[in-house]
Parts: C-alpha cells; structure tokens; sequence
C-alpha cells in the first residue's frame, strides 16, 4: 500500500485540520515536517528490517511511518488521549506497530520492551527532555541506540567535554552511560507550529560498560550533583554536599593525588570516579567498624 507520508507540510496540515486538532503546548508538540529529518533520524539509528524500536510521543505518526517504512517493529508510548484515534488512521495498513497511552516516565519500560535489545527513536517533548534521557539511561535497559530530536542547546550540553561552559551534570551522566554524538542541526521551520529554539538529533551509541570503572556508583553521582550544584564553589567546599566534612574531602583528596580547589567543570569523568571511589572508601571504612561488631551497630540503625 502506498501511504502519504505524514512529513509532507501539506499532509500534516491535512491530518491535524481533519481531526480539529491544535498542537498542544502543554504536551511540547511541534510535529515534525521534514521528510530529511525523518530519514536522517532513521539512519542515526540504523534501523533494519525486524529492529525493535521504542518510540516516544508519536504524536500523528510522522517519525512512526519512517521506523515502520524501514522494517521496524514499533511500540510507541503517547500521553495525549486525542491521538490514538488519529494515529489508528494515518498508519493504517501498517503492521509491527503497538501504541501504549500512558506517561513515558510512568511507563514500565522493561515490561513493554522485555529483555532483549531495542533502539529508542524520539522527537522528544522538551519539557522532560532530561527526566526521559536519565531515567532511560539509569534503568540500565537493553537498549543499543538511543536517537532523539532535543532542543539545540540541550545536545550541546551532552556532548560538552571538562572545561567548557556548558559541561554540567547531564554532560557527565550521558558521557558516562553513551557515546553521544550530535548528527543534524534541525532549523525551526522543520516543525508544525515552529518551536521558539533551534533543535538537534543525537544519537547516543550506548556503552555495554559505563565509561568509567567506579566501585560506588551510588557515590560517583552524589559527586557529581555535588560538584555541579555549587558550580562557582572549589570542589572542597561544594563537594560538602555529599555529606561528607571538610577533613574527609581534604584526605580523600590527597589520597587521590588531585588538587581540591579545583572546580568540577575541570575534572574529566575517570577524575570524578577516582575521587568517589576514594571518598566512598571513607564510608565503606566506617561500615568496616561495624561490620566488625557483629554487622550491627550498637542503635541497631546499621546492618
Ligand atoms: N513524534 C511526533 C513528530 O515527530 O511529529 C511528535 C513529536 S512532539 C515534539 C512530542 C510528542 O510527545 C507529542 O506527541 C506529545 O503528545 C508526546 N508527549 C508529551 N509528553 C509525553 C509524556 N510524558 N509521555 C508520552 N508522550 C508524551
């Protein structure tokens, strides 16, 4: 069956007019109109025929009939009631495709997706652009690429390496789980209403083994919201936000062989690792003392 595609200005134009349907600002729909944009995201991704793909907010289907065109089985997750009833008419004759209403951070990915690998293909909802990158990344899921439209300075901000103003915690958390890459700048005419900033598509190669080896990953993230929470402060000031005192980040400091007023945009992950691993030594030397007690602390508070 020869389909319209959804890319097409006139075809998008069409759909959302049949359907008595206004972008909603609340939901960050601004739908894509680019057939380019499309194939460019398609191709990040490498998708092959039979590629498992979690799509997020498929809005009228527009990056959907691209994944499905090139042979993917897709599971797409939509928070706005309005769409299912849309997208059961524009990827008619479509098979491999399986929607869930429901709220991507409320979604069980890992029961949807099960245990074998998957892709991840968005033009995301810029309000929970970072929640939905982290949380997917955290949850250690299955997944081999993650390619996704996110607003121009937020793709900056992932690729962004120690000692540039925009490197920050999202820099050191994608890093560490990815290898991000910035592969198309997408100008806001590409959109249907046109959104106020300028977009990306990164595609982030995601890594079998973090980045970094670190004993407390716990710790490396403490660390690392520390650093960055207090960005203006030395690491020996800001990194009180671990709980740790002053006395503990200075000797872990020495004992990592680094200088503790420097600030966290200089340190490179494998130094952010090294210093949580020493300063989660701290802790694990205090566990020791109770470990010695029987595994139990004298208020019964630890086990
Ligand atoms: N994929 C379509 C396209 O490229 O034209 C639409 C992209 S639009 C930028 C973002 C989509 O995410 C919308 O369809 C919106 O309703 C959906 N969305 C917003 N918040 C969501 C959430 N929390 N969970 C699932 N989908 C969401």
């Amino acid at each position: 069956m020869l389909h319209p595609r959804i890319s097409d200005p006139k075809v998008t134009r069409r759909i959302l007019h049949a359907f008595g349907l206004r972008a909603s600002k609340r939901f960050g729909q601004n739908f894509l109109v680019s057939e380019a944009v499309v194939d460019g995201i398609v191709r990040a991704a490498d998708i092959r025929e039979g590629d498992r793909v979690l799509e997020i907010g498929p809005g009228i289907g527009t990056l959907t009939q691209g994944l499905l065109e090139a042979g993917a089985h897709v599971t797409a997750v939509e928070i706005d009631k309005k769409l299912p009833d849309v997208l059961a008419e524009t990827l008619k004759g479509y098979e491999n495709f399986t929607l869930i209403r429901g709220d991507i951070l409320k979604t069980n990915i890992r029961a949807c997706m099960g245990d074998a690998p998957f892709k991840v293909a968005a033009n995301l909802p810029y309000y929970i652009t970072t929640p939905i990158l982290l949380g997917l990344l955290e949850q250690k899921l299955p997944i081999t690429e993650l390619v996704t439209m996110v607003q121009r300075e937020v793709a900056e901000r992932m690729i962004a390496r120690p000692g540039s103003r925009t490197y920050g915690s999202l820099s050191v958390a994608v890093q560490y789980h990815s290898r991000p890459e910035i592969v198309l700048h997408v100008p806001r005419r590409s959109f249907i209403p046109a959104p106020d900033v300028e977009s990306a598509v990164i595609a982030c190669h995601v890594r079998e083994e973090p980045a970094v080896a670190c004993r407390d990953e716990k710790m490396f993230f403490r660390v690392i919201k520390a650093a960055f929470g207090q960005r203006r402060k030395t690491l020996l000031n800001a990194l009180t936000g671990t709980g740790k005192t002053k006395d503990e980040i200075r000797a872990a400091f020495e004992a990592a062989g680094m200088d503790e007023t420097r600030r966290g945009e200089t340190l490179s992950l494998e130094e952010f690792a090294r210093i949580a691993d020493v300063l989660s030594d701290v802790e694990s030397d205090v566990q020791g003392i109770c470990r010695s007690c029987g595994g139990k602390a004298a208020d019964g508070r630890m086990e």
